[in-house]
C-alpha cells in the first residue's frame, strides 16, 4: 500500500462485511418476504443494531454481501447517513456460499477486513480481536469465540492457547460447547484458497487453516444471540435494547486525552496522556458508551476550520483502535462569544461550562444516567455535567486509566447499593 493508501485507510477506519444473503428456512413465513437480517427487533431491522454498534466502534465503511431478497438491502443503504457510515451492497448473482459470496466482492475487500454474520450479534471488542501482537506471521484470520450452555445448534471449535485446532460439525447433542461466533478478522489471501463454488468458508476453508495453523481465536463473554430460530427471535426482542441501555463516561479531549497546548488540531500537536487510551479501552470493555464533548473555539477565531476537527477526530479514532480501543461518539463546539468569524461569534447552549453536548449525547444514545460521569480539566467540564445532572470530576495528574477505574468502581458499588 502507499503511504497515502494508509492514511486513507486510517482516516477512513477499519472495514466491515457483513454476511446478509442467507434464506433464512428456520424461521418460517417470517422470512418468506423479508431477508433474516431485516426482520424488526425492537423498532428497527435487525441489522440496523448491527451497523450502529459496528459504527460506534469506528467502522466507517459496511459492505453488505446480499443474496436472498436482496434488492430489499436498499432500506438500510438509505439510512446509511444517519448510521454515520458508507454503505455498498454486493448482490451475487445465484447462491454459491459464503466463499462465494466473499469472492464476488474481492475487488472492494481490504487486505484484512471484518467479516460478520447478518443474523446474531456478539458483543465484544471488534477492534482487540485484531491486535497486531496476536497475529503471527502466516495467519490467516482470527475467529471470535463464545461459549454458550447448549451448542446443539452449532458446530463447536476446539481452541489451546490463542489458536484454533479444530472444526466439529453441528453434533446435536445439547450441553455447554465453544462455538465459533460468526466473527472473524480475514487476511485477503484466504480467497485465493476458494475453488470451486458454492464454497462455504465456515465448513470448507476455516477448518484447513486450523488444521495448518494459520487461525488464531479469541474466546469472548459479551452478550450473545442469534436470531435465527423463532424463540430467540422472539427474546431478541427485549433483549437487544436492554443490551443498548447503558452508562456513559463523557471525557473532555485537551487536558484528559491529549496534553493541551492551545487550539490542537493536527495529528503531529496530539500528545497522548499516560494511561489515556487504556483508559478508554478499559472503559469499553466495562460497556461504557465514551463520549467526548470538547470545545473548539479554534473554530470560531479562525485557527482551524469544522473539517480540520472531523479530520482530527478520525485520526484520533484511529489510533486508539490500534489499542483496541474507541470513543462511541464526539461533540465539539466550535462557537465562542469571542470569536472573530461572524458565523461563529456566540454565546452557544453546547459550550461549556454550558450542558448541550452532553444533553445531546443523552438524547441521542440510550445512556443510563446511574453510573454515568464526566472527566474534565477545567472547572467549566464539571459544570457542564452537573447541569447536565451528572457527576463531573477533575483529571487527576498521575495516570487516567487509575483514576477510571476507581471511579468505575465506586459508581459501581452506589448503583450496587441503590439496587
Ligand atoms: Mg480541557
Amino acid at each position: 500500500m502507499s503511504k497515502a493508501q494508509v492514511q486513507a485507510q486510517i482516516v477512513s477506519g477499519p472495514q466491515a462485511v457483513i454476511l446478509v444473503g442467507g434464506r433464512g428456512t428456520r424461521l418460517g413465513r417470517l422470512t418468506d418476504n423479508t431477508p433474516k437480517p431485516l426482520l424488526p427487533v425492537g423498532d428497527v431491522p435487525f441489522l440496523e443494531h448491527l451497523i450502529a454498534n459496528l459504527a460506534r466502534h469506528g467502522f466507517r465503511r459496511i459492505i453488505l454481501l446480499a443474496g436472498y431478497l436482496g434488492d430489499q438491502m436498499q432500506s438500510v443503504i438509505d439510512k446509511a447517513p444517519e448510521l454515520g457510515v458508507e454503505i455498498t451492497c454486493v448482490i451475487e448473482p445465484e447462491p454459491a456460499g459464503t466463499g462465494g459470496a466473499l469472492l464476488y466482492a474481492r475487488s472492494l475487500l481490504d487486505r484484512r477486513f471484518l467479516l460478520l454474520n447478518g443474523d446474531s450479534l456478539l458483543d465484544m471488542n471488534y477492534l482487540s480481536l485484531r491486535a497486531d501482537a496476536d497475529w503471527r506471521e502466516a495467519d490467516m484470520g482470527r475467529v471470535a469465540l463464545r461459549a454458550v450452555a447448549d451448542g446443539s445448534r452449532y458446530g463447536t471449535v476446539e481452541h489451546t492457547d490463542g489458536r484454533i485446532t479444530h472444526f466439529a460439525e453441528k453434533s446435536g447433542r445439547p450441553g455447554p460447547a465453544v462455538i465459533n461466533g460468526g466473527i472473524y478478522w480475514l487476511d485477503i489471501g484466504v480467497l485465493d484458497m476458494i475453488g470451486a463454488l458454492p464454497c462455504s468458508l465456515e465448513q470448507e476453508i476455516l477448518p484447513v487453516l486450523a488444521r495448518t495453523g494459520r487461525l488464531g481465536g479469541e474466546l469472548c463473554e459479551g452478550y450473545f444471540i442469534d436470531i435465527g430460530v423463532p424463540d430467540d427471535f422472539q427474546r431478541a426482542q427485549t433483549e437487544i435494547p436492554a443490551w443498548w441501555r447503558r452508562p456513559a463516561v463523557f471525557l473532555d479531549r485537551d487536558g484528559v486525552l491529549n496534553t493541551d497546548i492551545g487550539y490542537a488540531h493536527r495529528p503531529d500537536q496530539i500528545e497522548w496522556l499516560p494511561g489515556a487510551r487504556q483508559a478508554v479501552r478499559y472503559l469499553n470493555e466495562q460497556g461504557y458508551f465514551v463520549f467526548v464533548v470538547t470545545n473548539q473555539a479554534g473554530v470560531a477565531r479562525g485557527f482551524y476550520d469544522e473539517a480540520t476537527v472531523h479530520a482530527l477526530h478520525a485520526w484520533m479514532q484511529g489510533e486508539l483502535g490500534r489499542d483496541g480501543a474507541h470513543i462511541d461518539d464526539w461533540r465539539y463546539c466550535p462557537y465562542s462569544p469571542e470569536g472573530s468569524i461572524d458565523a461563529y461569534r456566540q454565546v452557544h447552549h453546547w459550550r461549556k461550562p454550558a450542558p448541550g453536548m452532553i444533553l445531546d449525547l443523552l438524547e441521542s444514545w440510550p445512556v443510563v444516567r446511574e453510573g454515568s460521569f464526566l472527566i474534565g480539566d477545567r472547572d467549566g467540564d464539571v459544570q457542564a455535567a452537573l447541569a447536565a445532572g451528572i457527576p463531573g470530576y477533575i483529571i487527576e495528574a498521575n495516570n487516567l486509566q487509575d483514576q477510571v477505574r476507581a471511579l468505575v468502581a465506586k459508581h459501581k458499588l452506589k448503583s450496587e447499593i441503590a439496587v
